[in-house]
C-alpha cells in the first residue's frame, strides 16, 4: 500500500480501475475467513457507493481517492483484526464527511447500525480542522474520547485511517505534514498505546518524527542500516543455545531478535545524551509460545528459567505482565539478561495469544472474550467505565482535561491494594489522594489522610507498587486548592477542580445578592446589558468571577459611584482612569502587547514579508533550525523549533495560530545559543574551552558554568551565533578536543 503512492503517480484510466479492483479483491481475500452469508453483497455494495461517490475526487499524491477507504478497510482487517462490519465502516469512513450521501442514505442500505457507526466517524473526522478554536479543538478531542466509550470500533478504524494518511503524508505540503504529523504524536499514538494497540503506536510514533525531526530520523534509519549484519551476527550467536534447549523441552516456539523502533531509540538517545552508537541495546529478542490456554503462565515461566540458566538477568529488571498483565491487557515475561560480549539483552517471552493481544490490543481481546476469565478485560472495561464518567460532566474544562487525559495516557503503572486485599492500577506517580479518588470521588473529597502499610502518610504520600492502603477521613474535610499540587490522576484533578467551583459559586451567590441589591437601590435592572457592562469595568472574565469578587471583598461595590441610569442602562461616566486606583493594582497583570526585542527578520511563506516576532525562551531557536511561527494572545508573534517541547502541543491545540516561518539570510545579528559539555575533569581544561571560542572562532561568550564531581565534569556555555551552521562548528570543535566525551546543544529547561 505504501509503495503505492511513494512513486510519482501515472495511470491511465483503465489501468488505475484495475488497480481499484485489485485492491478491492485484496480486501475480500484478507476478510475470507470471516464472510458469512449475505455479507458479500454488504461489502460490494458499500464499495459500489465509496467507489461512486469518490469518483471525482483525488488525493493529493494523484491517486484516485477511493484507493484511501480501501486501504483503511486493509488496515482495519489485516493489521487491526476487525470483521466485515468495521471493513464496511471503513470503506465509507469519508462519504457522509466529504461527498453528497447522507447518513439516511447509509441508514437506508446498511441499516442503523452502521449508521451509528459512520456517523461516529463523520463527527470525530474534523479534527484537523485548522480554523477552529482552541476550545473547538479540545472539544473534537472529547468527542473522539465520548465515541470511543460508545462502540470502542470507531476509534479503531480512526487510528487505521489516521496510520493511512501518515504512511501517505509525503505528498502534503510542509506545513500540514507538521501539523498532521505533531496532532498524531500528540494524540493517536498515545491513544493506540493505550488501546494496546503497539505496532500501529510505533509505526505512527516512527512515522511523526520522520516528518518533525526529518535529520534525526534519518540518522537513526541510517545507523540501523549500517549496524544490521553485525547485530544479525550477535542475535544469533545469542539465540543459538536457548533454541536448542527450547527445542530438546520440545516447546513449539518462534524465536527472533527485533530491532526497536526508532522513535524509541531516539527517546534514548535524548533522555540518556547518547549518540546512537553508544544505544546497544537496539534490538530485543521474541520468543513466541504455541501453548494451550492452561499451560500459558507455566511454560514462560519454564522459558524464563532456560534463558537466565544461560544468561545472568538483571534482577531489578524483571517485568511479569504474565501474572498482573497491564493496564490496557498487555501480558508477557520481560527479563534483561548479560549477553555474549558484556551486552544487555532484553527478552520478551509470550504465548501467541498474547503476543496477538500486543498486535492488536482491544480488537484481540474482543475475539477471546468468550472463555478466558481475563483480568485484563475487566481492566480495560473499567477504564472505559472511569472515562465515561469523566466525559459526562458537564463541568470539566475540557482543554484541562485533555492535558490530564494525556497524562495518565503515557506514565508508567502500579499495583496498589485495598485493605480488603482488591487491587487497583494507578499512574507511577500517584499519591494517597488518587488512590482514595480512584475508589470513590466521594472518599476523595474527604480524604485526612492514609495509612500506607499500616503506617500513617499525609495526603501527598507518594505511592509504591505493592503499598497496601487505607484511607482515613472526615465528614468535616473540603477539598482545597493546594490538592491539585500533588495529585497527578485526570480523575482525581478534575473532580477536585469540579468541587472548588461548586464552592466558588457557593461563595459567589452571595455577591449576586449584594450587586443585585446594590442595583435595585440604583434603580438599574439588572440586565445581560448591565452586568456586561461590570464585568468589563471591573475586569472579571466572567459573572461568577465578577460575584466572587464581590463576595470575598476584593471587588468594590464603592465604584459604582462612577455609574449613572439611563434608560435602565448603565453608563460609565468618569472618562479617565486614574493609575493609582485599585483597579490596576490586582488586575494589573492583564499583559500588555510590548515592542518585540530581538526582533529582525524572517520570510514567510513564499512572499518575503518581513515581520516583528521574539525567539520562545523555551527552545531559544536560532537561523538554520527548523521553525514554526506561533501568534501568541499578547506577545505577538514567537517563533518556536519544530523539536521544541511544546511543539506538538501547540500544533495541536492552537493550529490556527500557527504560521509557516523561515528564515532569511542574515549574517549581522547574532542569537543567543548554549552548547552543554561533558568530559574528564584536568587542569586546564576551562582555558582550553574558551580559547576555541573566544581565541579561534572569535565568538562572543555569555556565561559558562562548570560542574565537577569524581573527576567529570559538566559544563554549560551560553554563547551568540549568528546561525546553526555556527554553532555546529563550536560544537565540532569543542568535541575534537582531549577528555571531552560529549558536546551537545543546551536544552534551555524553560517552561513558555
Ligand atoms: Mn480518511
Amino acid at each position: 500500500m505504501q509503495t503505492l503512492t511513494t512513486v510519482a503517480y501515472n495511470k491511465n484510466e483503465e489501468e488505475e480501475k484495475k488497480l481499484i479492483l485489485r485492491e478491492y479483491r485484496a480486501l475480500l481475500r484478507a476478510l475470507k475467513q470471516r464472510i458469512k452469508k449475505g455479507d458479500k453483497e454488504l461489502l460490494r455494495r458499500a464499495f459500489e457507493i465509496a467507489a461512486d461517490a469518490h469518483k471525482d475526487m483525488r488525493r493529493k499524491s494523484g491517486e484516485p481517492y477511493i484507493l484511501h477507504p480501501l486501504a483503511v478497510a486493509r488496515i482495519v482487517v489485516e493489521e487491526i483484526g476487525l470483521g466485515v462490519t468495521s471493513s464496511i465502516c471503513a470503506l465509507l469512513h469519508d462519504v457522509v464527511e466529504d461527498t453528497e450521501v447522507t447518513l439516511e442514505d447509509i441508514e437506508r442500505e446498511f441499516g442503523s447500525r452502521y449508521a451509528k457507526l459512520i456517523d461516529g466517524l463523520t463527527k470525530i473526522s474534523n479534527v484537523v480542522d485548522l480554523k477552529a478554536e482552541t476550545t473547538i479543538q479540545a472539544e473534537n478531542f472529547r468527542k473522539i474520547l465520548l465515541t470511543l466509550t460508545e462502540d470502542p470500533r470507531v476509534i479503531l478504524i480512526k487510528l487505521a485511517d489516521r496510520l493511512h494518511n501518515m504512511r501517505t503524508l509525503s505528498s502534503m505540503n510542509r506545513e500540514k505534514q507538521l501539523k498532521i504529523a505533531s496532532e498524531t504524536s500528540y494524540i493517536y499514538s498515545p491513544l493506540a498505546h493505550r488501546l494496546g494497540l503497539y505496532e500501529i503506536k510505533s509505526e505512527l510514533e516512527d512515522l511523526s518524527l520522520k516528518y518533525t525531526q526529518a535529520d534525526v530520523y534519518t540518522e537513526i534509519a541510517q545507523g540501523l542500516k549500517e549496524t544490521k549484519r553485525e547485530r544479525t551476527r550477535y542475535i544469533n550467536e545469542f539465540i543459538r543455545p536457548i533454541k536448542e534447549e527450547l527445542e530438546r523441552n520440545e516447546f513449539e516456539f518462534e524465536i527472533y531478535g527485533r530491532p526497536k523502533a526508532i522513535h524509541s531509540i531516539y527517546n534514548k538517545m535524548r533522555t540518556k545524551h547518547v549518540a546512537f552508537e553508544e544505544v546497544y541495546d537496539l534490538f530485543a529478542i521474541r520468543i513466541i509460545l504455541n501453548s494451550s490456554p492452561e499451560r500459558e503462565k507455566e511454560d514462560c515461566w519454564k522459558v524464563y528459567s532456560i534463558i537466565t540458566n544461560f544468561y545472568r538477568p538483571s534482577p531489578e529488571r524483571l517485568r511479569d505482565w504474565v501474572s498482573v498483565p497491564k493496564g490496557n491487557g498487555y501480558e508477557a515475561l520481560h527479563t534483561t539478561v548479560m549477553g555474549p560480549a558484556g551486552r544487555w539483552v532484553e527478552v520478551q517471552i509470550r504465548t501467541s495469544r498474547m503476543n496477538e493481544i500486543a498486535e492488536k490490543g482491544l480488537a484481540a481481546h474482543w475475539k477471546y472474550k468468550e472463555g478466558a476469565t481475563s483480568v485484563q478485560e475487566s481492566k480495560l472495561d473499567s477504564w472505559l467505565h472511569h472515562l465515561r464518567e469523566m466525559l459526562s460532566n458537564p463541568d470539566t474544562d475540557t482543554l484541562d482535561f485533555l492535558q490530564d487525559f494525556k497524562l495518565d495516557l503515557f506514565t508508567e503503572e502500579i499495583y496498589i491494594y485495598t485493605p480488603k486485599g482488591d487491587m487497583r492500577v494507578l499512574p507511577k506517580t500517584a499519591t494517597a489522594l488518587d488512590f482514595a479518588f480512584d475508589i470513590h470521588s466521594e472518599l476523595g473529597a474527604r480524604c485526612i489522610g492514609a495509612k500506607v502499610n499500616h503506617r500513617l502518610v499525609p495526603l501527598s504520600y507518594q505511592l509504591k507498587s505493592g503499598d497496601q492502603v487505607e484511607i482515613i477521613n472526615s465528614s468535616k474535610q473540603k477539598p482545597s486548592e493546594d490538592w491539585l499540587a500533588f495529585v497527578t490522576t485526570a480523575k482525581a484533578k478534575s473532580r477536585i477542580k469540579y468541587y472548588l467551583k461548586e464552592e466558588k459559586r457557593k461563595i459567589a451567590d452571595d455577591g449576586k445578592g449584594m450587586l443585585h441589591r446594590k442595583l435595585d437601590h440604583m434603580g438599574a435592572p439588572a440586565s445581560p446589558h448591565n452586568l456586561n457592562e461590570l464585568c468589563l469595568f471591573y475586569k472579571k472574565p466572567s459573572l461568577l468571577d465578577l460575584y466572587y469578587g464581590i463576595a470575598v471583598g476584593n471587588t468594590d461595590l464603592k465604584d459604582l459611584k462612577e455609574f449613572t441610569v439611563q434608560n435602565d442602562k448603565l453608563v460609565h461616566t468618569v472618562k479617565e482612569v486614574k493609575a493609582d486606583t485599585h483597579l490596576l493594582t490586582a488586575e494589573e497583570h492583564v499583559t500588555k502587547p510590548k515592542p518585540a526585542k530581538n526582533a529582525e527578520l524572517i520570510i514567510f511563506g513564499e512572499s518575503s514579508d518581513k515581520i516583528l516576532y521574539k525567539l520562545a525562551q523555551c527552545c531559544q531557536p536560532i537561523p538554520g533550525d527548523d521553525v514554526f511561527g506561533f501568534i501568541t494572545s499578547g506577545e505577538g508573534l514567537k517563533v518556536h523549533r519544530t523539536d521544541c517541547p511544546n511543539a506538538s502541543r501547540l500544533l495541536t491545540n492552537f493550529g490556527h495560530r500557527v504560521v509557516k516561518t523561515k528564515w532569511a539570510k542574515n549574517k549581522e545579528i547574532s542569537f543567543l545559543s548554549g552548547v552543554r559539555i561533558i568530559g574528564m575533569d584536568d587542569v586546564g581544561v576551562i582555558q582550553k574551552i574558551t580559547n576555541v571560542i573566544s581565541g579561534e572562532l572569535k565568538m562572543n561568550m555569555r556565561a559558562l558554568s562548570i560542574d565537577s564531581k569524581d573527576g567529570i565534569f559538566e559544563g554549560n556555555i551560553k554563547v551568540y551565533v549568528h546561525d546553526r551552521d555556527e554553532l555546529d562548528v563550536l560544537c565540532q570543535r569543542l568535541a575534537s578536543l582531549d577528555g571531552i566525551s560529549t558536546v551537545e546543544r543546551l536544552e534551555i529547561e524553560d517552561k513558555e
